[in-house]
């Protein structure tokens, strides 16, 4: 090992979901939306002058943050915007939670949180989920140096209800709590009314999900204007230019066609309701899941062996090597083609023959 290598700050990374090179893959592994954004986005593409390019873009992304305002009724100044929500989240972690009190999270959630906790230095807890993966709100009550909750969980895909977080919020007055809603699009009931009554609420969402954008990478936070200024500081104070000019045009435009996002979550969840009935004739349980995604365990065959065959099948979904969660798939939902080809496959490798879907 060289001298400097005792200096490094070293880090086990995040691993994301495979991104296949293969075309012919049914992709059912990273929560994407199987549907394309608005044909608004496309015109905003063809319209866009690629000799702009030679221009920096507006630091403040102020079309985009406008248009994210405006769909949540509130101020441009209580509007973060961030290269996915990862970026957001990054710097959200970064900016708050900076105490010698542990942040706390549940111990089955979105696995990026603990390795940004370790690459910032930030000391932090998980708290366990009870039996039926939910979390409880007292649990949070006590000393902390700052929450994250998402809202519904991942990969749980499990919803709490506005009223427990914001007993979390309000019992918290001196941390920041931070609710990512990543999925809240397909069938949650959001937190953001609290914003307007709490200063330390930070509400993160995404373009990558029910907004089908996650190739071009926005996210967004919403929060009180102070949260919003320390965010911005220490964004400025990293790179004034987060927010490209192609993605600023393309964000803004998809914010204009609400038919096609509204029509796009219904779509998801008219199939993941299907899909629920489906797994579970196939011996498969589950936590209830208000995402698009459900996390299923089978009754009587390993998660393993059933990812390995799904592969072989060219069917990717996402399984993780992790205590407590060794047997669980965690299945995006895609068109409903895509569906009935997994059940086709998963009735094979099952081999389950009389199952009626
Ligand atoms: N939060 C949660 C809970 C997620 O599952 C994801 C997707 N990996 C993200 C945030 C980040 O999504 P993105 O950076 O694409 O906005």
């Amino acid at each position: 090992m060289s001298d400097w290598e005792n200096t490094v700050r070293c880090i086990s990374p995040y691993v994301p979901g495979e991104q296949p090179k293969e075309k012919d893959i049914i992709k059912l592994n990273t929560n994407e939306n199987p549907y394309p954004p608005s044909p608004k986005v496309r015109e905003a593409i063809e319209a866009f002058k690629y000799g702009d390019l030679r221009l920096y873009p507006d630091p403040d992304a102020s079309e985009l943050v406008k248009g994210i305002a405006d769909l949540h009724k509130s101020k441009p100044s209580q509007v973060f915007v961030g290269v996915g929500s990862d970026d957001v989240l990054s710097v959200a972690f970064l900016t708050f939670f900076y105490s010698d009190r542990p942040v706390l999270f549940p111990d089955i959630t979105y696995s990026f949180y603990d390795v940004w906790a370790k690459v910032y230095n930030i000391k932090y807890e998980t708290v366990p989920l009870n039996g039926e993966m939910h979390i409880n709100a007292d649990d949070y009550l006590r000393v902390n140096g700052g929450i994250v909750l998402a809202n519904p969980n991942a990969p749980t895909g499990v919803l709490e209800s506005v009223d427990d977080i914001e007993k979390i919020v309000s019992g918290n007055p001196g941390s920041v709590v931070i609710v990512d809603e990543a999925y809240i699009d397909f069938g949650g009931e959001s937190c953001l009314p609290l914003v307007k009554k709490y200063d330390n609420l930070l509400v993160v969402r995404t373009f990558s999900k029910s907004h089908s954008m996650a190739g071009i990478r926005i996210g967004y936070a919403i929060g009180s204007e102070k949260l919003i200024k320390y965010m911005n500081d220490v964004r400025f104070s990293i790179n004034s230019y987060t927010m490209n000019r192609l993605t600023i045009a393309c964000g803004a435009a998809e914010l204009s066609d609400p038919d096609n996002f509204r029509s796009n979550c219904d779509k998801v969840v008219r199939t993941r309701e299907y899909a629920k009935n489906a797994l579970k004739r196939l011996g498969f349980e589950f936590p209830d899941s208000k995402t698009n995604f459900i996390f299923a365990k089978h009754e009587t065959v390993s998660a393993d062996l059933i990812f390995g065959e799904l592969k072989k099948r060219k069917i990717y979904v996402r399984h993780w090597d992790k205590p407590g969660i060794e047997n669980y798939l965690r299945i995006t939902i895609g068109t409903s083609t895509d569906m009935r080809k997994l059940y086709d496959a998963l009735s094979a490798i099952l081999g389950v023959k009389e199952v009626q879907l």
